[in-house]
């Protein structure tokens, strides 16, 4: 995926005297990240280029969750050194940045394998970025931190701001994670679990929102673990956060992922029932149905806890619609065990779902395990379980049809004279409808339903009966 950053209006108050481009793998904190990273280089006279070819500046933001990240950041790499060669033979410098999980877990062996690269940097110190760019630029040589340093990246962030037009936004509140799942490498990349505290994610809303932010999704790797300082004293729950962030006039939709079932306390299942602004929608990564896999995972919980969880949502928001991450094929995972999967899957009913094949992590218990499942073996459960769960997604996306949704139109649509925009179940929504819409929440009647996305109309029926 790759992100652009904020427009230069919106960050530097002449057009950008350097040109920065990110190229951003991986999850929303990713993409979070990318955008802050914008933020830091703007002060710099960095904004936007409007290529590849063109930037000053390339950052490459990488993922280490799955398989292959190291060999796509060396292919990425080599094309762009083919791109800085030839800027140089142009007299002109074109400054490398590998940024994120990858360079944190691979370092030095970056700059080893790719001695061009300028920098490399982790996710947690990307603040340090105009400090890294001066020395690489004075000295000629790569400058690299990963470490992790004992000040946070968010107190030496610049404020947050939307780019033009911008509707959606997603907040960092927490990072890291202690939970130390055996196939998971975030606790290695991204550290120990920290939590920002509750004025700071107040602040940064405000800025959002005051920028034209309308929906809020608060982003952590194990986001319902948050327990940030409040501000008078003490500390906070997410859910007491939540009831704090939904106080904000004009933010009108809040959203917060990653969870993990443990984390998912009374307060904030409650919340779910008594805040009209937190959207019915829920992505609780369950992982497994079997048991025996859940401990060897280390998720510590299981199923019936799982399901008991579900049970208590939907008794606090009946409509709330939920999805879930999926890993099949950890190591030992028997046929009997995959079958479970299966079964919580039918029990459930799942909006949409995210699913892979295990994939070893260098450094974590599971890569270490004898009984790996074959590689076919893992494909045919892929495939098995991802038909049921596009099935339940078309399910649900049909079973919308013909109902009056609440739709946040966030921009315009693929086609001419399409606006698009969310529904509170986080599905794409298209419809025919002006341009003059978008920011707005209006209600749509769901005309029709695919795999993926909504067909709307608008105006829906009895706002045409009120017009009439
Ligand atoms: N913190 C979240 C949780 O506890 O569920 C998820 C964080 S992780 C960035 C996102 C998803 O990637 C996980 O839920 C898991 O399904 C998947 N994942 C992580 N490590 C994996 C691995 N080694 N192989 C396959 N999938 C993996
Ligand atoms: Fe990884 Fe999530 Fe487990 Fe933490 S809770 S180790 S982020 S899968």
């Amino acid at each position: 995926m790759t992100v652009p950053t904020r427009p230069a209006a919106e960050t530097a108050p002449a057009a950008p005297r350097r040109r920065l481009h990110v190229i951003t793998w991986g999850c929303q904190m990713n993409v979070y990240d990318s955008t802050r990273m914008g933020d830091v280089l703007a002060p710099l006279g960095y904004g936007p280029a409007a290529s590849l070819e063109d930037a000053d500046m390339v950052i490459l933001n990488t993922c280490h969750i799955r398989e292959h990240a190291t060999e796509k950041l060396f292919s990425e790499l080599g094309r762009l050194r083919r791109l800085k060669d030839a800027r140089r033979a142009g007299g002109e410098r074109m400054l490398l940045a590998v940024a994120g999980c990858v360079a944190q877990a691979e370092g030095a062996e970056i700059l080893r394998r790719a001695p061009y690269v300028d920098m490399v940097l982790g996710p947690q110190t990307y603040h340090r970025l105009p400090e890294m760019i001066a020395e690489a630029e004075q000295s000629g040589r790569a400058v690299i931190a990963t470490d992790f340093p004992p000040e946070s990246k968010f107190d030496h962030l610049p404020e947050a701001a939307l780019p033009a037009g911008g509707v959606t936004a997603f907040l960092a509140i927490q990072e890291g994670c202690d939970k130390f799942c055996s196939f998971c490498v975030v606790p290695y990349t991204r550290g120990v679990e920290a939590s920002r505290p509750a004025a700071a994610v107040l602040a940064e809303a405000r800025a959002l929102v005051a920028s034209g932010a309308r929906e809020i999704t608060l982003l952590g790797q194990n986001v319902n673990a948050w327990h940030g300082a409040a501000p008078a004293g003490g500390e906070w729950t997410l859910a007491r956060l939540l009831y704090a962030l939904a106080e904000i006039p004009g933010l009108t939709r809040l959203r917060y992922t990653t969870s993990h079932p443990r984390d998912m306390d009374d307060d904030l299942i409650a919340a779910h029932g008594a805040l009209p602004a937190l959207m019915p929608f829920l992505h609780l990564p369950v992982q497994s149905g079997s048991d025996r896999i859940l401990a060897a995972m280390n998720r510590r919980h299981d199923a019936a806890a799982y399901l008991g969880i579900v049970e208590r949502l939907r008794r606090a928001r009946p409509d709330i619609a939920l999805s879930s991450d999926f890993i099949v094929g950890y190591p030992g995972e028997t046929a009997a065990e995959f079958a479970a999967t299966l079964a919580l899957v039918r029990e459930i009913g799942f909006a949409q779902a995210y699913s892979f094949k295990y994939s070893p992590r260098p450094g974590t218990p599971a890569a270490r395990a004898a009984d790996q499942v074959p590689e076919p073996e893992k494909e045919a459960r892929l495939a098995a379980l991802q038909d049921l769960l596009a099935a339940q997604q078309q399910a649900f996306n049909q079973s919308q049809v013909g109902r009056r949704l609440s739709v946040l139109i966030t921009g315009r649509g693929r086609h001419a004279g399409q606006i698009a925009g969310r529904s509170p179940y986080l599905q794409a929504v298209h419809l025919a409808a002006p341009e003059t819409l978008i920011g707005r929440e209006i209600t749509v009647t769901i005309a029709a339903a695919g795999p993926r996305s909504l067909a709307g109309a608008w105006p829906a029926e009895d706002e045409e009966h009120a017009a009439a």
